[in-house]
């Protein structure tokens, strides 16, 4: 018997009602847990950690956990950082992202990856003694700056890096530092079925198994009958599976309520009937609300339903939500 964890990420939000999804309701209702801990951002990171029972959570992660889920190379004791490209306007105003450029300057002992669509990521060897003092503007945030605003300060090599690459059109804003840290393995012998980099970091970071799986994405046309069948296959042979579907949240960034809805449905229709009648103990839940009114995370207590394994020896094992009182 194996214990199936499916997230279905930013899944809730004001207008979310389990009984709207058929399947989902024939679950049980076990109660609301928080994953976003006291004091952090609701983030999928540090949401999913919590969901998995870790503790302490480093505060400065992200960019770490997000170079380990694209087998990107980093040290304990460098600096990671996002790095997103920005235009600028005729009056050398910070207007929106751009694609990432695949190529950029860099200062010697930092290595500039481009992730695909608008991510970029920069490892500074042996700068992560820094990660705390650095001061640096999120994205989000940029808009309406000019470049002076924009400059990280608190790492020499970040700042010369925001130099060599700013231009009249575009520059390129370090931020989302983070330093390389080890975290305890989890605690068994686990597997995660995901198509999300960030989840493929967490993978990495607690040593879980994570199989690439063909059709699998991080957004709404993910394969959700290739991540099912995965998930189950892995049920075989792990105590733990991680299932994790990214679709509800990136329609909720892109403000597409309808989008949100067909996708949970889809995977109420297509994935939820397997599990629900897997032998496994199942757990269905998500990280965070998504609002796609505004697009942002939301940090409240989450819904956690769940179905018993179909044990015939009708052996009972403590929940994997005890620790949250569940
Ligand atoms: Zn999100």
């Amino acid at each position: 018997m194996s214990t199936i964890v499916c997230i279905i990420d930013g899944m809730t939000d004001t207008a979310f009602r389990p009984e709207d999804y058929p399947t989902l309701s024939s679950f049980s209702y076990q109660g609301a847990m928080q994953p976003t801990p006291a004091g952090y951002g609701a983030e999928s990171l540090t949401c999913i950690l919590t969901i998995l029972g870790v503790k302490k959570i480093p505060r400065l992660l992200r960019g770490y956990a997000d170079a380990l889920g694209a087998g990107i190379p980093v040290e304990v004791g460098d600096l990671v950082t996002r790095v997103s490209w920005m235009a600028l306007d005729e009056t050398g105003r910070c207007t929106l992202p751009i694609n990432a450029s695949s190529l950029a300057h860099t200062p010697n002992g930092c290595t500039y990856y481009a992730l695909g669509g608008y991510k970029g990521l920069l490892v500074l060897e042996g700068q992560g003694s820094c990660a705390e003092h650095i001061t640096a503007m999120p994205p989000y945030q940029c808009a309406g700056n000019f470049p002076a605003a924009l400059r990280p300060t608190g790492c020499e090599p970040l700042s010369a890096f925001f130099d060599q690459n700013l231009t009249t059109s575009h520059c390129a804003v370090p931020w989302g530092q983070a330093a390389a840290a080890n975290l305890p393995p989890f605690v068994q012998k686990a597997a995660v079925i995901c198509g999300t980099q960030i989840v493929r970091g967490i993978a990495s970071l607690l040593h879980m198994d994570c199989p690439v799986i063909p059709g699998a994405t991080g957004d709404t046309d993910t394969d959700l009958r290739a991540k099912t069948e995965a998930a189950l296959q892995a049920a075989e042979t792990y105590p733990f599976v991680l299932l994790h579907f990214n679709g509800s949240d990136e329609a909720s960034h892109r403000k597409d309520a309808a989008e949100k809805r067909a996708f949970i449905h889809r995977v109420d229709d297509l994935v939820l009937p397997h599990l629900y009648n897997c032998p496994h103990r199942v757990y269905v839940l998500s990280d965070h609300a998504t609002d796609p009114q505004t697009g942002c995370h939301v940090g409240t207590p989450q819904p956690v339903f769940m179905k018993e394994a179909n044990d015939s020896c009708g052996r009972k094992e403590s929940s994997f939500f005890s620790a949250f009182g569940l």
